[in-house]
């Protein structure tokens, strides 16, 4: 697990000492003071050590609530609010000396309802005017109050001893990054929810038997050989139908972005259909047009006959090509057939993603398929000099060649087909970059 550091944010309205605060309390960075309100700046940070304890301490800037802002302030509104939400603690500032103001109004209402754990801290104590303020900080409704000039560091030691105590002794657990994510997705009804239960060993998605219910994509982990994976059940999709069309190009399209971000798709069927719909055939080219690895499950093998299994291979021939590259694996969620087999086979398709292969070995295995097989353009032999792995996750080879215009899909095709004939690539695409040479 990775450690970060904790997230202390300092807020406030404009002018009113951030920058001086931060200055104090930060040893290596240096922001601008300016004297002028309105002006714009970026956020700065910096790591603050005190008593043998670290945080991160972020500068907002300033954010500005007014209407009617230029766009420029509301992208920087936006930004400070992304980093209050990742805070442990927010140092909430004011300007003593001035004392409440609208402003501090609606940006303390703002920080109520982030509800992270809050210091109040009342600026430019050194004034004389603090003292009649006081009440009116109070009635702003936060904990812990403190009155510091960060100018002239009064109150500041109190402080970072008040920041220590108000974060947690141990930095949180961050989980790590997945190693990858699979994703997946199907009609409804097909037995995603149920098969996600089993995949996470907890019930996790709501099992719908209403077919076009919208439902929210969830995502859960999975642990497995000490790596985390990650399954998205996205929304189904379902053949276009002349109704609910808005929500129907909306399920679509989730599933759509849900493969852009995976690097393994699980189309879920059900077996009982003996071919793929429109649909689904659509997402599987789709998948595989993205360059991520494909594995077919062809659920309910307890309702599949030998009938359905016959006119399965008889309906699915015509797209062969594209089943001949996927993954298939028939399962059961309802007795179990099968689905202890689908982790190992996502790890196995995922390390044939990242395979490598040598430059000689890839070179002359093309070049002899090629030697076998001549292919022409307008009467002109296309020429293979060398072939490189230049990519993994999926396998991208450069082809050096006479002329790299005459090597289009067909082309491509033919060598994706001999290095799969060669390798184990099930599941994998193979994507060629063509580049001209110049000699024989
Ligand atoms: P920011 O806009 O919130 O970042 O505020 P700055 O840090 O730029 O400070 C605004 C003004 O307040 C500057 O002129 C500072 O010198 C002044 N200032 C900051 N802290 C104190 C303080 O503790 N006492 C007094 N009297 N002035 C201060
Ligand atoms: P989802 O809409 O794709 O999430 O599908 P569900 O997981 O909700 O399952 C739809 C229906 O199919 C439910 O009634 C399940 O009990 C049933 N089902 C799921 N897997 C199987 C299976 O392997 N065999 C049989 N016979 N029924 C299944």
């Amino acid at each position: 697990m990775t450690k970060q550091n904790f997230k202390v944010v300092i807020v406030g309205r404009t002018n009113v000492g951030k920058s001086t605060l931060f200055n104090r309390l930060s040893t290596s960075v240096k922001s601008m003071t300016l004297d002028y309100e309105g002006v714009t700046r970026d956020f700065i940070s910096d790591t603050v050590d005190w008593k043998g304890r670290h945080f991160e301490l972020i500068d907002t800037g300033g954010i500005d609530f007014k209407k009617g802002l230029e766009f420029l302030v509301e992208v920087v509104r936006e930004r400070a609010i992304k980093v209050l939400k990742e805070a442990d603690l927010v140092l909430f500032v004011c300007d003593g000396a001035i004392g409440v103001t609208a402003e501090d109004q609606t940006l303390a209402r703002f920080v109520h309802k982030l509800d992270k754990p809050t210091l109040m801290l009342m600026n430019k104590v050194d004034s004389k005017h603090t003292q009649d303020h006081v009440d009116e900080f109070y009635r702003l409704g936060f904990k812990e109050t403190l009155a510091i000039s960060a100018e002239h560091g009064i109150g500041i030691a109190e402080l970072l001893d008040a920041i220590l105590e108000a974060l947690p002794q141990q930095l949180p657990e961050v989980p790590e990054e997945p190693l990858y994510k699979v994703v997946l997705i199907g009609k409804p009804n097909v037995g995603k929810s149920s098969l996600m239960n089993i995949l996470v060993g907890k019930d996790r998605s709501l099992v719908a038997d209403i077919a076009g219910t919208t439902r929210e994509a969830i995502s859960d982990k999975v642990l497995f050989h000490k790596e985390t994976i990650q399954v998205t059940d996205t929304a189904g999709v379902r053949r276009k139908s002349s109704v609910d069309d808005g929500i129907e190009q909306l399920m679509v399209k989730s599933s759509l972005t849900a493969i852009k971000e995976s690097d393994i798709v699980l189309l879920l069927i059900d077996g009982q259909e003996a071919q793929l719909s429109q649909q689904e055939l659509k997402l599987l080219a789709y998948a595989y047009d993205e360059n991520k690895s494909v594995i077919l499950l062809r659920n309910k093998e307890d309702l599949i006959d030998g009938d359905i299994e016959a006119q399965w291979k008889f309906d699915t021939s015509s797209y062969e090509y594209l089943l001949k590259k996927v993954e298939i694996l028939t399962i059961s969620c309802k007795t179990g057939y099968n689905v202890g087999k689908i982790l190992p086979l996502i790890k196995e398709v995922w390390d044939r993603f990242g395979m490598h292969f040598t430059t000689t070995d890839v070179t002359v295995i093309l070049k002899e398929a090629l030697d076998r097989t001549p292919l022409y353009h307008n009467q002109q032999r296309l020429k293979l000099f060398s072939a490189k792995q230049i990519g993994t996750k999926p396998p991208l080879i450069r082809l050096n060649v006479n002329e790299p215009l005459w090597f289009g899909p067909s082309q491509k095709s033919f060598f994706e087909n001999v290095l799969r004939k060669h390798y184990n690539l099930k599941g994998v695409p193979v994507v060629f970059a063509v580049r001209k040479m110049f000699f024989d």
